[in-house]
């Protein structure tokens, strides 16, 4: 049996309606080099999503592989249930270092759905502890996504995903999220402005009535990415951080997709100088590599939880800090720093922001495009004027995917958003493939409608 038909006879892949994936032969990638992925076959791919949205340096980085093979040398884990480790010590003290001031405390685990899931359970914990058990309760944005364990998905809001799981959630309060170009309030559309004056309303409202009862609030800081790369209003997050505080409502800032300089700076609330009382990371922060997430709280929730046994932090999971991830995390972001990698990446999202607007922006079906950093979503759109949305079962963000890949470029839509999402070291001429290619592939679809 060749390794298409072993697939198809004993994979599941995640996020995949199965029915579909039998009839055409899987993409099999087995090597990557730089921003390219190379299938068994020997042809090279750009990577337009980052291996969903993880890639740092691009595959294959020399530090990071020599860190893990040191590692290797050393051992491949040992828990720290009871123990300790000098990667996840070094680690711990860098990321603490690194983000906004008061995040003092490093708690680890294995996936962004995780790393939310630990802020979820302290955040409720903190209030139980502090003697306030009536605040129990979170807010989140509506087409908020958080990951796919159940405290995730119980703040997440995207239907499609979410609504067969809705009997074993818990009850959210919700809010809007500020996305201007499809306003809840107001349909035919109103600035950027107006809307997120008009989400920030609801939000002081809801705070004003509720915060007795009210835990955390949790969001993607400035742009809320599986939604459909929906960048937030400048201005938007410092004004729900201030609400938040005035209310003694926690704020955790979900970063696992806007970590570690997607967006611009490190961290994406760091460009509205928000400090969070908890902070969740994952994908970049082991520059791709391997499964690793954090979970930053301030020193103020962290002792809370210091005294006799049942104020303990019950959770963990067996690789938290897994020392193979951690050294891998320590070489990325060394090497983030030797090569000046924020800056350069905020160089090419202004080249990418030219293609965009001479490749992509007046093209007849694409509705809108939005970017933060190097975080793209290229809406397209049925009609211009009304921004009528394609028919879903069309589904052209998948086609247009799928049709890239004939010009030499992975990428992975969101419904009818085209994602594009590259590791951070890419170069201009990369992003010109990128970019062309998006293109050719959307006129050949259309062209075949
Ligand atoms: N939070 C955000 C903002 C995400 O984008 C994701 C994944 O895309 C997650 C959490 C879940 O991360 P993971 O898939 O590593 O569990």
């Amino acid at each position: 049996m060749n390794l298409a038909d072993k697939d198809h006879r004993h994979l599941w892949h995640p996020f995949t309606q199965m029915q579909s994936w039998g009839g055409t032969p899987p993409l099999i990638i087995e090597r990557g080099e730089g921003c390219y992925l190379i299938d068994i076959e020997g042809r090279h791919y750009l990577d337009g999503v980052s291996s969903l949205w993880v890639t740092v340096h691009g595959h294959r980085c020399a530090e990071i592989d020599e860190a893990v093979r040191a590692q290797l040398g050393r051992m491949a884990h040992s828990t720290l249930l009871g123990l300790s480790h000098p990667p996840a010590i070094e680690l711990a003290a860098e990321l603490a270092s690194l983000a906004p001031e008061g995040l003092t405390r490093v708690f680890y685990s294995d996936s962004g759905s995780t790393a939310v899931e630990v802020a979820l359970k302290m955040a409720f914990q903190y209030w139980q502890l502090r003697g306030r058990p009536a605040k129990r309760h979170f807010i989140a944005l509506r087409e908020a996504y958080h990951g796919d364990t159940l405290g995730a998905v119980s703040v997440g809001g995207i239907e499609l995903f979410h609504r067969i799981f809705h009997p074993l959630l818990f009850d959210v309060l919700r809010v809007a999220a500020p996305h201007a170009y499809r306003c809840a309030a107001e349909p035919s559309g109103h600035g950027p402005e107006a809307c997120a004056a008009h989400c920030l309303a609801e939000l002081a409202e809801l705070l004003a009535a509720r915060s007795p009862d009210l835990a955390a609030l949790i969001l993607e800081p400035r742009v809320q990415g599986a939604a459909g790369m929906l960048v937030h209003p400048p201005g938007y997050l410092a004004e729900v951080a201030r609400l938040c505080r005035a209310h003694q409502v926690l704020l955790i800032c979900d970063e696992v997709a806007t970590g570690f300089g997607r967006t611009g700076p490190m961290f994406s609330c760091q460009a509205e100088d928000v400090r969070p009382d908890l902070l969740a990371l994952a994908k970049g922060l082991t520059g791709g590599y391997l499964p690793l997430a954090a979970t930053l709280a301030t020193e103020e929730i962290y002792e809370a939880f210091l005294g006799e046994k049942e104020r303990t932090f019950f959770h963990g999971h067996t690789y938290t800090g897994n020392p193979l991830a951690c050294v891998a995390a320590l070489a990325s972001l060394q090497r983030m720093r030797d090569r000046q990698l924020l800056p350069w990446a905020e160089a090419r999202a202004v080249t990418l922001s030219r293609l965009l607007a001479e490749q992509l922006a007046s093209h007849p079906a694409v509705g809108q495009i939005r970017q933060l950093g190097l975080m793209v979503g290229v809406e397209l759109v049925a009609d211009r004027a009304s921004r009528r949305p394609y028919p879903p079962a069309l589904a052209l963000g998948a086609r247009v995917c799928q049709a890239a890949r004939a010009h030499g470029v992975l990428l992975r839509p969101l419904g009818d958003v085209l994602v594009l999402m590259p590791p951070l070291a890419i170069t201009d001429d990369q992003l010109g493939h990128l970019v062309s290619a998006a293109r050719q592939a959307l006129d050949a679809v259309l062209s075949g409608l």
